[in-house]
């Protein structure tokens, strides 16, 4: 009787535990943490990218510690204005480099979050070659490997997945990608941001996630300043899915000032994410080319929000209560 209690309790025990829902978390490059501290967030930026192509690319094909030195005074310069969490949006065959950030975010202090997934973009010429003959459930199990695993040996978890299609209507490759994106979602609970090279790309991206059972919430619409009409944003971000503007650039604030008036006149501001998808060291390019920096969303857009009447309250909403909804690590069901 007593050695069957000591074997029930501590089951019963384990069981209650992984019943419980997990407070929602962020996966860092470094750890795991609360999504509540994720803070200030840029939700789409780059520190390094390699557009050579799936067939070429390699972290031989430049100096880890050259693109380290060039990068760090962009991100040292995003603790003036509080960030404390910098979502690197380079997929795997396009220069992914997780040490790298990884010893950024040690070095500054600031969480760094990579992700999974692949980029079938571009008329597919980031997609390894397995990409094309896999299925969508192979795709799926080698993204939840990472996930569970690490990447590449490294024990570094990604934290979110990037997947990426052209204008609509899809490839039948890039409808595939988005149904592994979506068996993976509920698997790991990454959620899915998209670069969709416009409305109807994003439209049709919706539809798969939902097919295969995945919530509209777990869905970042990635480059959505790409759509020009701007219903479609409303038709979007009422569904739930994330609406992420995410090219602030000194020429282009005013066009952000249009999207937030808009976006915040339907209110749908709890929808929406800025970010400036800058950086990044092109390597190829000597010195890694023109660097952009991180600053102009705190510089420019922010002050002219509050010149519009926005509240602090508004702004803070976009910049730091969305993120930590969007990139939390949970399993959003249909
Ligand atoms: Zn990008």
């Amino acid at each position: 009787m007593k050695s069957r209690h000591a074997f029930t309790t501590p089951l019963f025990l384990v069981l209650i535990l992984s019943c419980r829902e997990k407070a929602p978390h962020i996966i860092t490059v470094t750890s795991e943490i609360p999504a509540s501290s994720i803070g200030i967030t840029l939700p789409h930026e780059h520190i390094v990218v390699d557009f050579i192509g799936a067939d070429s690319v390699s972290p031989d094909r430049y100096d880890s510690d050259s693109v380290f030195i060039r990068v760090l005074p962009f991100l040292n310069e995003l603790k003036k204005h509080q960030v404390q969490t910098f979502v690197e949006c380079t997929p795997n065959y396009l220069g992914r480099d997780v040490r790298l950030l990884q010893r950024l975010s040690k070095e500054t202090g600031i969480n760094i979050i990579t992700n999974t997934g692949y980029y079938g973009a571009a008329h597919e010429k980031y997609l390894p070659q397995h990409a094309f003959t896999e299925s969508a459930e192979e795709l799926a199990q080698r993204w939840i490997d990472e996930f569970n695993n690490g990447i590449n040996g490294t024990g570094i978890k990604p934290g979110f997945m990037k997947l990426s299609a052209d204008t609509g209507p899809l490839t039948e490759t890039q409808r595939k990608i988005m149904k592994a994106g979506a068996l993976a979602h509920l698997k790991t609970g990454l959620s899915i941001a998209v670069h969709s090279g416009d409305g109807n790309a994003a439209k049709e991206e919706l539809e798969i996630f939902l097919e295969n059972g995945v919530a509209p919430d777990a869905f970042i619409w990635v480059h959505a300043q790409n759509e020009k009409n701007f219903e479609m944003f409303k038709e979007m971000a009422s569904q739930g899915v994330w609406v992420e503007f995410d090219y602030v650039h000194t020429e282009t604030i005013e066009q952000y000032v249009g999207f937030m008036n808009y976006m915040k006149a339907n209110n749908l501001l709890h929808r929406a994410l800025l970010s400036h998808d800058a950086g990044w060291y092109n390597v190829g390019e000597a010195g890694g080319g023109g660097f952009r920096g991180f600053t102009a969303l705190f510089e420019i857009l922010l002050p002219r929000l509050l010149e519009e009447g926005f509240t602090q309250n508004e702004i803070d909403q976009v910049i730091k209560i969305n993120p930590a909804q969007a990139f939390r690590v949970g399993v959003r069901k249909r």
